[in-house]
């Protein structure tokens, strides 16, 4: 079970960190596939920043109850479709990953809108722009017709966003960023 400021920090969960880890495993994504997103969101903000900081920061993003929420109901839905369990016309939907449904970037905004608003356009940015994982996953859903990836590009895209954001507010009263941002 995870520890970070669990004691302290009351919108967090530790017991269901190690679900989520499980849980993001078993549809192909590692904390490290995603922290390697952040790291390339982040790095020319922070000339130090390190893949151990990256990873620290997205274990913090994971630690939210309110995320676990997220993540959870979201990769519930992608299996469901999978096992065909879904009613149509949402079966249809999910499984074509239809690109009007937009619930799926809808649940990760519940995601980022915990980070404020670097949270939220870097969301867009790795959206639109599928790096690392995101694009794995994205081009997996073309494997089979059962495949769905429809709500877990998003929900990793949202953790890695969120983390960059929460690595960039860590950062914000050190002189290295404040020059950066100048730039
Ligand atoms: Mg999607």
């Amino acid at each position: 079970m995870k520890k970070i400021n669990e004691d302290q920090n009351r919108f967090n969960d530790g017991k269901k960190f190690d679900v989520i880890v499980d849980r993001l495993e078993k549809r192909g994504v590692t904390l490290l596939d995603i922290a390697k997103v952040t790291y390339d969101l982040q790095k020319k903000y922070v000339e130090s920043l390190t893949m151990e900081t990256c990873l620290d920061h997205i274990e913090r993003v994971i630690m939210k109850r309110e995320v676990q929420h997220a993540i959870l109901t979201g990769i519930e839905l992608d299996r469901l479709a999978e096992e065909g369990l879904i009613s149509e016309s949402l079966s249809t939907i999910l499984l074509s990953d239809y690109g009007l449904y937009g619930i799926d970037e809808i649940l990760a905004l519940s995601i980022v809108n915990v980070y404020g608003s670097i949270g939220l356009t870097n969301f867009g940015f790795v959206d639109k722009t599928k790096p690392g994982i995101i694009g794995v996953l994205d081009n997996k859903k073309g494997e089979s017709k059962n495949k769905c990836n429809t709500f877990i590009d998003d929900i990793v895209g949202a953790i890695a966003a969120a983390a960059a954001s929460s690595i960039a507010h860590r950062y914000a009263e050190t002189d290295e960023i404040i020059e950066l941002y100048k730039k």
